[in-house]
């Protein structure tokens, strides 16, 4: 016995959805900027103050992180998943924010449970 399943493909649903990359603004502590001693790639954030960075593409209309490869939707991913700021790594998939995220790119809520 394998275990593999075929009739159950299990993909994450953010790899078909990426609605929270194009919902809201991605603001976080300077020092998680790699000029700065942390990950996110300079280029990819705009300095709002001198204590906080934004995610490029987050404040403008329509909201889309520069960082974010893909279709709404369809297929998407994070382009700098390893190096993303913390709002996005405690963003939790099933949450009611996700749920405002998915709603606002026209698609359902995740059903109930663990992702
Ligand atoms: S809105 Fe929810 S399901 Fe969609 S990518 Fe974000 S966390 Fe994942
Ligand atoms: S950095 Fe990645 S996870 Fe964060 S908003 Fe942009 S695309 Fe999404």
């Amino acid at each position: 016995m394998s275990g593999d399943s075929a009739d159950a493909p299990s993909i994450h649903p953010c790899l078909t959805c990426g609605a929270c990359c194009a919902s809201f603004r991605v603001d976080f502590a300077v020092y998680e900027m790699e000029d700065m001693g942390g990950r996110v790639p300079a280029g990819l954030a705009v300095e709002v103050n001198g204590s906080t960075c934004r995610m490029r593409g987050t404040d403008h209309v329509p909201i889309r992180c520069a960082a974010l490869t893909g279709t709404v939707g369809v297929k998407a991913a994070c382009g700098i998943y390893e190096w993303r700021p913390s709002p996005c790594r405690e963003f939790e998939a099933g949450s009611h924010a996700c749920g405002i995220a998915r709603a606002r790119h026209g698609m359902a809520p995740l059903p109930d449970g663990v992702y």
